[in-house]
């Protein structure tokens, strides 16, 4: 389709600009606010110690937030408790999938998607962000998902199912982990476990999104978060071309930040994706934070850098992706 090697073209010239940017940013960074501190409210659904229930979500921030702000880093014991959950997770799936009623696991899929738009009136400002930033989401997503953009082919494209805008001001500003997040998810999620809810606002704290990564049993929370100005097109530079939803859906379908675990242990848990020692920002090309072989993957979707610094997910995350849907989410 036309949209491909235009989003090719701008992979390319955005390494470019980048870096350029990057030599300007020393002036710039001091322009984006400072995050406020964020606390989180208890999440009841958590099954984790109080203090340690953010293991289920996870988050992106802008250049000029801080990753300590991020509220769904995973420590170290978190990141084994996920993995142990998977590994059941599976156990479980391959018992099912033995027997008469047995269920061979999926290779391709297509995720339903339901957009439900928050506003605070009916003004851009407001939260009315059309629908043509919203079918142009989805075709970032379906070029990044699919390799289109240069990275490996996943399993995955995505669907929209419908647009379901929503007016209401104790909404809009959307903060991670509060009772307003809950009663807004409560309310409005839609679908079973492979239904992708996408959650449009402003957000708290210099955020960008967050997701929840996939569990055994289904609740309301599931689902992802994004800035409504992060869209193609939207008003959040340099995070405007879509790679926040791309980001936030990689955590979805089970995916941790590149920089997960930092130099040593396993990392993200995915064995091509070089380790890197903490976030990346804007576009930092030829970044080398650990001390084993390769280079930071700072145009992995999974890091910090500008939308136009990430065009890719390794055949490694490709995988995990498949294997986390076939265990959580597949029918
Ligand atoms: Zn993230």
């Amino acid at each position: 389709m036309g949209l491909r090697p235009n989003l090719l073209t701008r992979r390319a010239a955005g390494v470019a600009t980048t870096t350029l940017a990057l030599l300007l940013s020393t002036a710039a960074v001091g322009v984006v606010p400072a995050a406020s501190a964020f606390s989180a409210a208890p999440d009841n659904a958590c099954a984790e110690p109080a203090g340690e229930h953010s293991g289920h979500a996870d988050a992106r921030v802008k250049k000029g937030g801080s990753a300590k702000l991020d509220p769904n880093e995973l420590t170290a014991a978190q990141l084994r408790d996920r993995e142990a959950d998977l590994a059941a997770a599976l156990r479980e799936r391959a018992n099912t999938r033995t027997g008469a009623n047995a269920v061979a696991p999926l290779a391709t899929v297509t995720v339903p998607v339901v957009v439900h738009v928050i506003q605070r009136d009916s003004t851009r400002a407001g939260g009315n962000i059309p629908d043509s930033m919203i079918t142009s989401q989805i075709s970032v997503l379906n070029q990044a998902y699919s390799g289109a953009t240069g990275g490996a082919t996943t399993a995955f494209s995505f669907q929209l199912q419908k647009v379901n805008r929503v007016t209401n001001s104790s909404w809009y500003q959307i903060t991670q982990g509060s009772s307003a997040e809950r009663q807004m998810k409560t309310s409005l999620r839609t679908g079973g476990k492979n239904t992708l809810n996408m959650y449009l606002g402003q957000l708290s704290n210099n955020l960008l999104g967050w997701a929840t990564f996939p569990k055994r049993t289904l609740d309301s929370m599931d689902g992802v978060v994004v800035l409504n100005e992060s869209l193609p097109g939207g008003t959040a530079t340099n995070y405007n071309q879509g790679d926040t939803g791309t980001h936030e859906i990689g955590h979805w379908l089970n995916l941790y930040h590149t920089f997960q675990g930092g130099c040593s242990g396993s990392g993200d848990s995915v064995s091509d994706t070089p380790a890197e020692s903490s976030p990346a920002y804007q576009c930092p090309t030829g970044r080398d934070t650990c001390s084993a072989p390769g280079l930071d993957p700072i145009t992995n979707f999974m890091d910090y850098t500008y939308d136009s610094c990430m065009y890719q997910f390794t055949p490694g995350q490709a995988d995990r992706m498949l294997t986390a849907w076939n265990a959580y989410r597949a029918a």
